[in-house]
């Protein structure tokens, strides 16, 4: 099963996946993860994106497209994946559609999280990542057992530096510019599915039972 993720920052993208890539055993190949792996290796690619990570711009298509194409061919993703923060911008979108004609394979569902800018500002300002697994929390809607730390493995809870105010109004302005017309793109090809995204996850749950059963 192969899923696209379209929503803003905040729209709870990364939850969602996580939850379907545990209940479909499928890879959650989230761009802004690759990317910030990147550079905290300080690779090539890291040192390329690090100054558009960091003020919430988007990295140059022809690396990121690049960067996809290499991450699908690995073989955790032949059964299948959750595409999270890809694509991004109309290239983007039209590099994928091309290397999946490549392939012969086809995106089941692409979901459209669908999230006011209240709720977005309220999830960014309260969350919290796992510097050692990724697990995603909120100081207030899915607080952590143990305060700064990460349930499933321990390690230490933190703020991600393109959380603070200033470049999550910069990222919503992209978001809006930049990826908010793949919905029309994809709307016409009949293929988007709405996603109430200020709803919290309990809530969703059984929407998301009732779009991708
Ligand atoms: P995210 O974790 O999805 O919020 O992404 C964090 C940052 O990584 C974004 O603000 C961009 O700078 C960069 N990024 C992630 N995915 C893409 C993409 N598909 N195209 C360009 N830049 C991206």
């Amino acid at each position: 099963m192969r899923f696209i993720f379209i929503g803003p920052p905040g729209a709870g993208k990364g939850t969602v996946a996580k939850i379907l890539s545990r209940r479909f055993s499928i890879p959650h190949i989230s761009t802004g993860d690759l990317l910030r792996a990147h550079i905290q290796q300080k690779s090539e690619l890291g040192r390329q994106a690090a100054a558009f990570v960091d003020q919430g711009k988007l990295v140059p298509d022809a690396l990121v497209i690049e960067m996809v194409r290499t991450r699908l061919k690995e073989p955790d993703a032949s059964q299948g994946y959750i595409l999270d923060g890809f694509p991004r911008t109309v290239e983007q979108a039209e590099a994928l559609g091309k290397i999946l004609r490549d392939e012969g394979m086809v995106v089941e569902h692409i979901l459209n999280f669908d999230a006011s800018n209240a709720k977005i500002i309220e999830r960014l300002s309260g969350r919290r990542i796992c510097s050692k697994c990724g697990e995603i929390y909120h100081v207030r809607n899915i607080p952590p057992k143990k305060e700064g730390l990460c349930d499933r493995c321990g390690g230490e809870l933190i703020q991600r530096k393109d959380d603070s105010e200033d470049t999550v109004r910069r990222r919503l302005e992209v978001y809006r510019r930049e990826t908010a017309p793949l919905i029309d793109y994809y709307n016409r090809m009949r293929l988007l599915k709405d996603l109430p995204a200020d709803l919290e996850v309990a809530e969703l749950n059984p929407i998301l039972d009732q779009l991708v059963k």
